[in-house]
């Protein structure tokens, strides 16, 4: 058995402990976090789509409405 510092306030914890025994920082705690990445994905997405869909709109209005070039010759 060894001890692994905690990577939050470094207290040697043993290497079987689910949670840092001084701040209950999950030291094996993969997993965990894995859903809040997604929801905070999900929610850039549900924030930032519509935001992409109206530049997008912008854009491609911005090019029909430029004078194509009917200059050729
Ligand atoms: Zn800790």
């Amino acid at each position: 058995m060894s001890l692994v510092p905690c990577k939050v306030c470094g207290t040697l914890n043993s290497e079987d402990a689910e949670i840092c025994l001084s701040c209950e920082f999950p030291i094996k705690g993969r997993g965990k976090k894995d859903w809040y990445k997604w929801v905070a994905l999900a929610l850039a997405l549900m924030f930032g789509l519509p935001f992409a869909i109206q530049a997008i709109q912008t854009i491609m209005h911005s090019i029909q409405t430029q004078p194509s070039s009917s200059k050729t010759q």
